[in-house]
């Protein structure tokens, strides 16, 4: 019996979730375009269903930020032998400070059964798309404008101004990347707090349910698959 590549792909693909459960969620976007507020609403709506990524970075910390709940905050050598010993599944480097996603923060969240929450930049998210391991769903988060996103920055008061220009510098070419089609599965402008996160949520659930009804049919196809390449 001859299967098609696409057959042999979808159903490795469905049997990778059926091993490593769902498909984790990589949300992406200009620093200061509410990321962080649409995952915390996620976290605090279905607080068994998500878990999130906690990223190493060698920035400071900011006010209220703690060791190993925002960030594992680390120092640029340390980081640096950690990504040459193959510890990291993406890094970069952003408004002059390293951030990346280790290997063990993603496992810590699929090995309790949830599905992983990534906060990255464009950089990471171009690094994650080379390679197979995540395979993610890409949602990116864009600000109305420059003007309103630097007016939130200012706001927030936990730049200087040089971080502040670089992180606007930087939001520039994440918008253009953001934009073009077929980057990302959805894109978000958040002009309304309540309005982005329905889209995401939206979104994020039916996706679930989409990948439950996959996992279960493909089970089966999984199976027909590893007889048939006599696998077994
Ligand atoms: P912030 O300093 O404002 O917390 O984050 C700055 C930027 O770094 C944000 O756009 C955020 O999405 C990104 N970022 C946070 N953690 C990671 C990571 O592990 N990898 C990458 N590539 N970017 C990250």
């Amino acid at each position: 019996m001859v299967f098609s590549m696409s057959f042999r792909k979808s159903t490795i693909s469905a049997f990778n979730m059926v091993q490593k459960g769902f498909r984790p969620l990589v949300l992406c976007g200009p620093s200061g375009t509410g990321k962080s507020t649409l995952i915390k609403k996620l976290f605090d709506e279905l607080p068994d269903s998500f878990g999130f990524s906690i990223s190493h970075t060698t920035r400071k910390p900011r006010a209220g930020e703690q060791n190993g709940k925002e960030y594992y905050f680390t120092d640029k050598e340390e980081m640096q032998s950690q990504i040459d010993r193959g510890q990291f599944l993406e890094s970069a480097t952003y408004s002059g400070n390293m951030y990346g996603t280790s290997k063990r923060a993603v496992e810590d969240v699929q090995r309790a059964g949830k599905v992983c929450v990534l906060d990255i930049d464009v950089q990471g998210v171009k690094q994650i798309k080379k390679t197979i391991t995540l395979d993610p769903l890409y949602v990116f988060v864009k600000p109305p404008s420059i003007s309103e996103l630097e007016k939130r920055l200012r706001e927030r008061n936990t730049e200087t101004e040089e971080s502040l220009q670089l992180r606007l510098k930087a939001a520039q070419e994440e918008i253009e990347y953001g934009e073009q089609p077929g980057n990302f599965h959805l894109v978000i402008e958040n002009d309304n707090v309540e309005k982005a996160y329905k889209k995401l949520r939206d979104f994020v659930v039916s996706e679930i349910e989409r990948q439950k009804g996959l996992g279960a049919s493909t089970k089966c196809r999984f199976i027909q698959f590893i007889y048939a390449e006599q696998l077994i």
